[in-house]
């Protein structure tokens, strides 16, 4: 058997239930089953937030278009990269940069 550790939900931050999701399955958080923990890898790394930023024209200036959770900043870069290439930033998918929060 690999080893496993449990880690808090990240979903729900170890309640189980996600307030604002009442309405589906009674809020039961689906990424953990409502248990509160998830069990993960012994090796896990657990994401970080990453803000993405392009330069805007209107500004003159560099700004933050969207945060992404990602467990490198490679990671981070290949995410921004296609979630630019699908909005309405493409033509700024090769200069973004990325941030670490
Ligand atoms: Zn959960």
């Amino acid at each position: 058997m690999a080893d496993t550790k449990k880690i808090e939900c990240r979903k729900c931050l170890g309640k189980g239930r996600i307030h604002g999701y009442s309405h589906i399955l009674n809020g039961v958080c689906f990424a953990c089953d409502g248990k509160g923990y998830q069990t993960v890898k012994a090796n896990y790394k657990p994401s970080a937030m990453y803000s993405v930023k392009i330069y805007f024209d209107h500004i003159d200036g560099i700004g933050t278009v969207f945060g992404l959770r990602a467990r490198s900043e490679a990671e981070a870069k290949r995410k921004a990269k296609a979630q630019l290439l699908r909005g309405c930033y493409a033509d700024q998918a090769d200069t973004f940069t990325v941030e670490k929060r």
